[in-house]
């Protein structure tokens, strides 16, 4: 049995409406892009919606439209897909890496304060695997020191986490907000892995007027909303998303919720089975706040190795499942190494964590049948392997025989 990493989940509605964009001949800046916008905008709860053709554009729209530049500095986590930071290198502005919970994977909230200087323009924090950031936390830091908050929200669609302590009458009340619309503006990603795909694409929120006027003209060439086509009042970009991919994202928008109880389920699936094997670390657990599910990722305890993470990982190809290493730290990537001179050591928490992760197969489709192939295949490996702890053995060769 073939099992692939991820699948985007694609049901009539998506080729209904993708087809009445193909009939309507319009194919770019219509009706469907303003449909998804609102759309979006309305299921994150923040006052603006700006779409663009990836998640990389979304980051690099947000770092451009707060005026982020040349030896500006922008506070984010190592442990992340490259383009949380790559969007400040575009710029000229320098990413300042602070290290991760290793609870939580997510850049740790307790170590912000200590790398603000008088450059520091923007938080950037990563809701990592779906997990929420300590927004409470890092919101405070940001009012503290006037610093911008740019959510990394590409992994995290539809999480949400409880935020302002809004006092009513005696009681204190918590509300929760989704993720995205917490900081002055966040990111979304479409890309077909994630929650919820249009095959490229991504999605700036913000409710702030300004910056999504920014963004709407930095898509678009630099034009303002009432240029003509080719007047251009600054340097802009061609980041815009067509119609085609628009109507994608409207059709997967409608059943988004069922797509994240979906993912939930299988996550639920993995955990039951998982719980018990001594020599695995399970995803996180969310704490007051709820995660979307991104990926199942699941990570060998300390006496394990890179190499051993790599071995077991490549074991689970040779049967046919896929598997990735979520995620080599962005520091050790060869050119951040050599640009800023970075070495092994440098963020411990970070490199201990991305040297024993193994994301699993996950996808909304995936079947309980599946779950548990993936399982008694990472059961095996694990059996043979000559770190593995014998308590393991009388727990878990039930699962193994069915
Ligand atoms: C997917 C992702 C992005 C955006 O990726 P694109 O491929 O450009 O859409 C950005 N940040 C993180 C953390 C991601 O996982």
């Amino acid at each position: 049995m073939k099992i692939p990493l991820s699948n985007p989940y694609l049901s009539s509605l998506e080729k209904q409406l993708v087809l009445q964009v193909l009939n309507s001949s319009q194919l770019s800046q219509g009706p469907q892009l303003d449909r998804f916008e609102n759309k979006m905008a309305q299921y994150i709860g923040s006052r603006h919606a700006v779409a663009v053709n990836s998640g990389t554009s979304a980051l690099h729209l947000c770092i451009k439209s707060l005026g982020i530049g040349e030896n500006d500095q922008v506070i984010t986590t190592p442990f992340s897909f490259i383009a949380s930071a790559n969007c400040m290198l575009y710029e000229r502005a320098k990413p300042v890496f602070v290290d991760i919970n290793p609870n939580t994977y997510n850049i740790d909230a307790d170590h912000i304060s200590e790398k603000i200087t008088a450059r520091t323009k923007a938080i950037l924090p990563v809701h990592v695997f779906g997990l929420p950031c300590d927004m409470v936390k890092i919101r405070a830091i940001a009012q503290k020191h006037h610093l911008y908050i740019i959510e990394d929200a590409c992994e995290a669609i539809g999480a949400d986490c409880l935020v302002d302590a809004v006092p009513q009458g005696q009681a204190i009340k918590l509300s929760s907000q989704k993720v995205g619309s917490i900081g002055d503006c966040g990111v979304f990603g479409f890309y077909p892995n994630k929650q919820i795909t249009t095959g490229e694409g991504g999605m700036i929120v913000t409710n702030e007027e300004k910056i999504a006027m920014n963004c709407r003209s930095l898509r678009n060439q630099g034009r303002s909303e009432n240029s003509m086509w080719l007047e251009h009042e600054q340097l802009g970009y061609n980041y815009r998303l067509s119609e085609v991919n628009c109507a994608l994202g409207i059709a997967q928008l409608t059943k988004i919720h069922l797509l994240l109880a979906a993912r939930a389920r299988v996550a639920r699936w993995y955990s039951e089975r998982l719980s018990n094997v001594a020599d695995i670390i399970l995803p996180p657990h969310a704490v007051n706040c709820r995660r979307s599910w991104f990926v199942y990722v699941i990570r060998l305890r300390d006496h394990y190795g890179r190499k051993d993470r790599n071995k077991i990982m490549n074991s689970l190809k040779s049967y046919g499942i896929d598997c990735r290493d979520y995620f080599p730290p962005i520091h050790l990537q060869p050119f951040y190494a050599e640009m800023f001179s970075y070495r092994r050591g440098d963020f411990p928490n970070t490199e201990k964590v991305a040297d024993r992760t193994i994301a699993l197969p996950f996808f909304a489709t995936m079947t309980e049948a599946q779950v548990h192939h993936v399982c008694k295949i990472l059961y095996r490996i694990m059996r043979n392997y000559k770190y593995m702890r014998h308590d393991f053995m009388a727990v878990n060769n039930q699962i193994i025989a069915n």
